[in-house]
C-alpha cells in the first residue's frame, strides 16, 4: 500500500519517533506548525474518522492517551488535539492521524 505512515510504521521511511507500542507510534511532525508538534498514528490503516468502526473504540481512546501520556512526558501545559478530516478538513495524508500542537519549547 503506497501510505506514507504505514511505511513509517513499518521502518521502511525514517521518522523521529517519540514513542511507540503495539497499537500506536507518535511521531515528530516534519513541518511543524508549532514549536511542539507531534502526531499520534494507529498502526491500523484507517483512512479517516469516516472509516472508523464500532471496534475501533478501544484503539481511539489509546491515541487520545497517547496523547495525555506524552503531554506529561514533555511537561506540556496546554495542548491542542486536531484530527482533520477529508480534504475539505485539511486532511493531506489518508491515514487517520491525531496532531499535539503546543506553544511550549
Ligand atoms: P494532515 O493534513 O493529513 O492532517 O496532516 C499530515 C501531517 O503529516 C502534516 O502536518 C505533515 O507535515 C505531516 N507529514 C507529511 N509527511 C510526513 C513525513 O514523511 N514525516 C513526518 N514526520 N510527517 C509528515
Ligand atoms: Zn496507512
Amino acid at each position: 500500500m503506497n501510505c506514507i505512515f504505514c511505511k513509517i510504521i513499518n521502518k521502511e521511511i525514517s521518522s523521529d519517533i517519540v514513542y511507540e507500542d503495539d497499537s500506536v507510534i507518535a511521531i515528530k511532525d516534519i513541518n511543524p506548525k508549532a514549536s511542539v508538534h507531534f502526531l499520534i498514528i494507529p498502526k491500523k490503516h484507517i483512512p479517516s474518522v469516516n472509516y472508523l468502526g464500532v471496534e475501533d473504540k478501544t484503539l481511539m481512546g489509546e491515541i487520545i492517551l497517547t496523547a495525555k501520556k506524552i503531554a506529561k512526558e514533555k511537561d506540556l501545559r496546554g495542548y491542542k488535539l486536531i484530527i482533520n478530516v477529508g480534504r475539505e478538513g485539511g486532511q493531506v495524508i489518508d491515514h487517520l492521524h491525531l496532531h499535539l500542537l503546543s506553544g511550549k519549547y
